[in-house]
């Protein structure tokens, strides 16, 4: 028997040939062009509403390790018509010091899944950015050398000049915490 949600998925792939990389992603010094999750699902719904499939998450799960938010997410993908359906998974991880790491991880792990499924060409190089995020990472992720806590943003200063900052006054890479007590310390 044929399968109207193969036949139709083959029709998404044809439909849609390659998506242009509309956005920028500045981390300090790198930069690179990105495609973003709004152009991805605004190019895939038309085809999608057009060729009578949905796709909905239906099972999730999501870690936390520090600012990293990993989420494992499994859709699936229905033929209005037939009923016929598929499994599929992605997964996606945010950084984020705040609450919006899950959300961050959520969206991107929509992008590749969109773009895995129907087999999308953006001219996009996954090894370049993950090692350009990894680096920002790293550069994100220094400790405080009084409390051991990341060092953040903090009152309009980036994590980079809060480092340079407190090494002049105090000679050591501390959080806007420390550096509050430091001064407070100082000033009495
Ligand atoms: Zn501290």
């Amino acid at each position: 028997m044929d399968n109207e949600l193969y036949k139709k998925m083959s029709m998404v792939m044809k439909e849609i040939n390659y998506l242009k990389k509309d956005g920028k992603i500045e981390f300090g010094t790198t930069k690179y062009k990105a495609i973003t999750e709004e152009k991805v699902t605004e190019t895939v719904r038309k085809s999608l509403i057009k060729n009578g499939l949905v796709i909905f998450p239906i099972r999730q799960s999501h870690k936390r390790e520090g600012t990293l938010s990993t989420v494992d997410v499994v859709y699936k993908i229905v033929d209005i018509e037939t009923g016929q359906s598929e499994e599929l998974c992605s997964s996606g991880t945010g950084v984020d010091t705040q609450d919006k790491g899950v959300g961050k991880a959520m969206t991107y792990a929509y992008k590749y899944m969109m773009l895995r499924t129907f087999a999308i060409p953006t001219g996009e190089d996954p090894d370049k950015i993950s090692s350009a995020e990894l680096d920002d990472k790293e550069k994100k992720m220094t400790l405080c050398e009084e409390c051991n806590s990341v060092i953040i943003a903090y009152a309009g200063k980036t994590v980079e000049q809060m480092i340079v900052g407190s090494q002049k006054m105090f000679n050591a890479k501390l959080c806007h915490v420390c550096i509050k007590k430091m001064s407070n310390v100082g000033a009495s």
